[in-house]
């Protein structure tokens, strides 16, 4: 099933622990040490000094939620939208 879901990284939360990345590949240690996207995979991708967000269109809701589920400080937010 195709969903069209946001997921977004809190970057004031995220420790750089990377948990999530075993959970969805599509997560991606970014340059500032701490959790991105791999812009290949995702619609869109924006940031902004706080928080980086990917639109995602795809079959793989279930690994977003995964690693929003193993984030230890609850950094990942998963959306879906209508
Ligand atoms: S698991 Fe959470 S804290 Fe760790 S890198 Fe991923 S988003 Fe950041």
């Amino acid at each position: 099933m195709t969903d069209r879901y946001r997921v977004t990284v809190d970057k004031t939360a995220c420790d750089g622990i990377f948990a999530c990345l075993v959970r969805d590949d599509r997560l991606v240690e970014a340059d500032d040490g701490l959790a991105g996207f791999d812009p290949e995979e995702a619609v869109s991708v924006e940031r902004t000094d706080d928080r980086v967000t990917a639109t995602f269109e795809d079959d793989r809701l279930d690994a977003a939620e995964g690693a929003a589920r193993a984030c230890p400080p609850s950094a990942i937010s998963v959306e879906v939208e209508e």
